[in-house]
């Protein structure tokens, strides 16, 4: 097992933006062990007063589209022309190549993984969708209070995962293909919703044309959509990781977003609600652990199950049934 430090000498490495104290800080709030997650409770405790001063980001779309490829352009850009410091996390519970990770392979992001502004996080290997939610949830937090002010979070947008990263971020940006007949096919109808920008990627070469009609596309279909209680209405834009084109204008998106809703307060209340919802979420996830662990729950659950599948006792008897014996 890899050492422990205090929960002080935890924060202030974090504070301080020591790159190894924050990795073994996001290694404590990825952990399982009872143990630790007291001892990450504590290290959160003391870095949360410094959180929250970044910007952050979802990217989603399918494999293929060019997360990473664009990741790396859009990262660069933004530490080169802006100054940015940029962290980049990825929820992918799904994800079984070894290194257990979509951003695990060394040859992604590779001059972004060497820039000392940029800090590359994998998702953990083998966990459930909400052990990664929460561990990123908790990353988002220690990269900020070590000072980066972009946080990218990134995820495949096959699953339900892109709903678990809009519910952790300020802006949500999905990328898109642009792809021969109905543009539109294969897209959730919900992952469009949730998507605050839309970029078409590979705008280049012998897929301009395409990726240009796509954008107007795209951009007639959000249209369609009424406008959400941030009052942004979402933009369609085109670009080209191998070019290096159509970066600024997505950097213009998320400025332009977060200046609109810091200023008629929705930016701050969204926060506040996902704070909430993550509460919530957390109550759930135990109330659930600690019922199905109850040796009362234990010992019946076999017995009543059976009886759930056979037919022989309604769903609902069932649970109120085995409420009673832990109440
Ligand atoms: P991911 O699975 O979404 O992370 O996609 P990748 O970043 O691995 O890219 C998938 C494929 O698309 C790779 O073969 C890339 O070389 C290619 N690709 C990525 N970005 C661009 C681009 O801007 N233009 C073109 N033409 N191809 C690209």
């Amino acid at each position: 097992m890899p050492k422990r430090f205090t929960p002080d000498e935890y924060a202030a490495g974090v504070l301080s933006g020591n790159r190894v104290l924050l990795s073994r800080a996001i290694t404590l709030v990825e952990s399982t062990l009872p143990s630790d997650q007291t001892l990450a409770h504590q290290v959160m405790e003391q870095v949360l007063p410094h959180a929250g001063k970044s910007v952050r980001v979802g990217i989603t779309g399918v494999p293929g589209v060019g997360k990473s490829t664009f990741i790396e352009a859009f990262g660069n850009y933004l530490l080169e022309q802006h100054g940015k410091k940029l962290a980049v996390l990825a929820i992918d519970p799904t994800s079984q190549r070894t290194g257990g990770s979509i951003l695990g392979d060394k040859t992604r992001m590779e001059t972004l993984s060497a820039n000392p502004n940029a800090y590359i996080r994998p998702s953990p290997a083998g966990n459930t969708l909400g052990g990664v939610a929460r561990s990123t949830r908790e990353s988002i937090l220690l990269c900020e209070a070590a000072g980066f002010d972009v946080i990218f979070v990134e995820t495949v947008g096959v699953g339900q995962s892109e709903t678990a990263v809009h519910e952790m971020v300020d802006f949500f940006l999905l990328l898109m293909l642009a792809g021969a007949g109905d543009e539109l096919q294969g897209i959730k109808k919900g992952i469009m919703e949730m998507a605050d920008a839309i970029a078409i990627t590979k705008a280049d070469g012998p897929n301009l044309n395409a990726a240009t009609s796509a954008q107007a596309e795209y951009q007639g279909a959000l249209h369609l959509f009424p406008l959400g209680a941030s009052q942004w209405s979402p933009r369609v834009t085109v670009c080209s990781a191998y070019e290096k084109s159509g970066l600024g204008p997505i950097w213009d998106s998320v400025s332009e977003y977060v200046a609109l809703t810091q200023g008629n307060g929705y930016f701050q209340q969204r926060r506040q609600e996902q704070n909430l919802h993550w509460l919530k979420h957390s109550i759930r996830q135990q109330l659930e652990e600690r019922f199905y662990q109850h040796p009362l729950i234990q010992a019946q659950w076999q017995t009543i199950a059976g009886q759930v599948t056979q037919g022989q006792k309604s769903p609902f008897a069932a649970s109120a049934e085995l409420f009673q014996l832990i109440s």
